[in-house]
């Protein structure tokens, strides 16, 4: 399909964020190029949760319903193609998919996260179905379950905490040295939370529903639900190739009105702050696309 190659805006990303901008954006008579390679991270699990109007819904079909609301608005485009470079010109910028190149004014940037397994095997099969990055998404649905939470530090100590509103049968898994200091230690040990710090060799699951740990000792232990944390990397560099700041947590730096540190490009969603969940992604897209649309009415209104 070859498209017109002149956009008041370019959106990179065509998930909940991306889509949420251009709903905006469409509503505001703007000609818009949504670019999407269809890797939302939430595709694997079977149920998103803890969005009004849609609790429940599988991902597919919450994205669905967007695109098909946001695609009623004739001067929005949407391109099945992978972003692969991005530059600066004179009047805006540039952006190079697999098949062809674009230009615009502003630039929206949705591109959200990829998710970094630990070397688990079994983890990324689980991934979204029983193990779970976040206990408002599907806390409710795992809860007075026997739960692990693989995590160590600090960290692993908020986070235990946090899992603890939902089910009292913890565990936390270290995989590896305690790295605890004695008082959260002692906590835990008052609230009847064993810290095993075997290191794991696989979670052994059926279709992704785990129901025991290995360890590299040959033990096992019966688990339920799982929660872990894990690294995260931007799914694309073009942020980067375009001077736009990162906050120290490898976040694209945006202002509360989603302005990123280059005038006229944006960041919405996941690629942007930890806070993940689809009414986030959705509320940065919505101010977004507001923004831009103003900034271009300003540009041209006060174009004399
Ligand atoms: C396993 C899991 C389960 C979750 N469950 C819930 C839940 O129950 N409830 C909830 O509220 N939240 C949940 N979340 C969080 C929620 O899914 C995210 O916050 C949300 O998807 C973020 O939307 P986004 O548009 O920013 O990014 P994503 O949905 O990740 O979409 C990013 C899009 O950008 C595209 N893209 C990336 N790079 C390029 C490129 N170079 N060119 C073109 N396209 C590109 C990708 O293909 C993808 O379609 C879950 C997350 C995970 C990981």
């Amino acid at each position: 399909m070859q498209l017109q190659q002149k956009f008041d805006a370019i959106i990179i990303g065509g998930s909940y964020a991306g889509l949420s901008a251009a709903m905006a954006l469409g509503r505001s008579l703007r000609k818009v190029l949504i670019i999407d390679s269809g890797k939302p991270c939430n595709e694997q699990t079977p149920h998103s949760h803890n969005f009004l109007t849609r609790d429940g819904e599988t991902p597919a079909h919450l994205a669905a319903i967007a695109k098909a609301q946001v695609l009623v608005y004739p001067s929005i485009t949407y391109l099945n193609d992978t972003a692969i470079n991005a530059q600066q010109t004179k009047t805006g910028f540039k952006i190079d998919t697999l098949t062809q190149s674009f230009e615009s004014k502003k630039l929206i940037l949705a591109t959200g996260v990829k998710d970094i397994f630990p070397s688990i095997k079994g983890f990324a099969e689980c991934w979204g179905i029983s193990v779970l990055h976040c206990p408002y998404c599907h806390g409710y649905e795992v809860r007075s379950q026997s739960t692990g939470i693989i995590a160590n530090d600090e960290m692993g100590y908020e986070f235990i905490k946090l899992i603890s509103n939902w089910t009292e049968d913890l565990t936390l898994f270290t995989n590896g040295p305690v790295e605890l200091d004695d008082l959260s230690k002692q906590k835990l040990a008052l609230k009847n939370i064993a810290i095993i710090d075997k290191e794991i060799e696989e979670l052994v699951h059926h279709n992704g529903l785990v129901n025991s740990i290995t360890f590299k000792d040959g033990t096992q232990q019966k688990i339920e639900a799982i929660y872990a944390r894990c690294a995260m990397q931007q799914n694309t560099a073009i942020a980067a190739d375009l001077n736009c700041d990162y906050t120290p947590e490898g976040y694209i730096t945006v202002t509360s009105f989603q302005q990123t540190t280059v005038p006229g490009i944006y960041a919405v969603g996941d690629c942007t702050t930890m806070m993940r969940s689809v009414a986030s992604a959705v509320a940065t897209g919505a101010i977004a696309g507001a923004t831009l649309n103003r900034e271009l009415v300003n540009e041209e209104f006060e174009c004399l």
